[in-house]
């Protein structure tokens, strides 16, 4: 059985594990990211050792890891590995940061953004059913995108950004985006958005169990609790998601929608309003056939796709071998 080092180097958390070909783990472990203490503090003290870690426990165990598998939560050239400006990491700006851990590791090493990984990894060994085209939406914080087509290849278009779905725009009027732009799906669908929304309304004076400083997580609670207030938010941000998909699915007429990341978790208090305004503007062809489903692997969604890219490159992954 072939193993590679796999890891998700995340705004907050670093994720890793060791992986084999069935999409078995080992080793699974995460640390807090510490962005806060500067790019050189990351790599050096955060990231270097976290792989080297990994290594070194694979080869104490006797699997034969041959490559690394990298998910990065940046826009980045994906051929050169090369970040440019990451939100996430602030003050890194346009970093090659692929050919910098080749000059330190002894092992071959590839990389891609966080959300086309997690894309891959539902589509393989997650809810994909490795049906393609798999549109995979990442709901947190802020909003990932990746597309898998042609059984196995991820969408990246010409200049690596291809699957930045968290910014189509939903309402050209709409609220500010951390892109710049207005209205993106990104400011109108994810947790951040759902909290500014509450706490918009809270201050207005609305009635609710909720008080400023709620987090997404205490609005998911209240709403199941019957919180007019959250029900109202999450009916919001479920039809601005609704809208986004149907756009995807006029873009891409895929065979699956799959949802994940942390804003997922509230499951049909989400997924029920965003399916009703889905159908509602879907054409007839694509609302009886394209399924929406909410992704199963959880956290190790990018961890998992890092592998798979690890082991396509050697030629050798679950299904189309060498072809992202
Ligand atoms: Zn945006």
């Amino acid at each position: 059985m072939n193993w590679v080092v796999a890891v998700d180097l995340g705004g907050t958390m670093i994720k890793g594990a060791l992986v084999n070909e069935r999409g078995e783990t080992l080793a699974v472990q995460e640390q807090p990211t510490q962005t806060f203490k500067g790019r050189d503090y990351v790599l050096e003290e955060r990231l270097l050792p976290f792989i080297e870690g990994l290594i070194e426990t694979g080869s104490r165990e006797g699997l034969r890891a041959r490559s690394i598998g990298l998910a990065v939560a940046s826009p980045l050239n994906p051929w050169e590995g090369i970040l440019y400006n990451p939100p996430n990491f602030p003050g890194w700006g346009v970093f090659p940061l692929l050919s910098y851990l080749r000059e330190r590791l002894s092992m071959e090493i590839h990389m891609d953004n966080d959300a086309n990984l997690f894309a891959l990894g539902e589509w393989l060994w997650g809810a994909g059913e490795e049906k393609s085209p798999l549109v995979g939406l990442t709901l947190g914080t802020g909003i990932g995108g990746g597309v898998v087509y042609d059984h196995g290849r991820l969408w990246h278009g010409a200049h690596g950004t291809g699957g930045e779905l968290g910014h189509i725009t939903i309402d050209m009027d709409g609220p500010p985006c951390n892109c710049g732009n207005k209205g993106c799906l990104e400011a109108m669908a994810s947790a951040t958005a759902l909290v500014r929304w509450v706490e918009g309304y809270l201050r207005e004076g609305r009635a609710s169990t909720l008080s400023l400083g709620a987090n997404a997580q205490d609005i998911a609670l209240a709403a199941q609790q019957g919180d007019p207030l959250a029900l109202e938010g999450f009916k919001w941000i479920g039809r601005n998601l609704g809208v986004g998909l149907a756009s995807l699915a006029n873009t891409f007429d895929p065979q699956l929608m799959v949802l994940g990341g942390g804003l997922s978790r509230a499951g049909m208090l989400l997924l029920s309003p965003a399916l009703e305004e889905f159908r509602r503007r879907a054409l007839p062809l694509q609302r009886d056939s394209i399924k929406v489903k909410l992704a199963s692997l959880g956290k190790m969604g990018g961890v998992l796709g890092a592998a798979i890219l690890a082991f396509s490159k050697e030629g050798n992954p679950g299904k189309e071998g060498g072809r992202l």
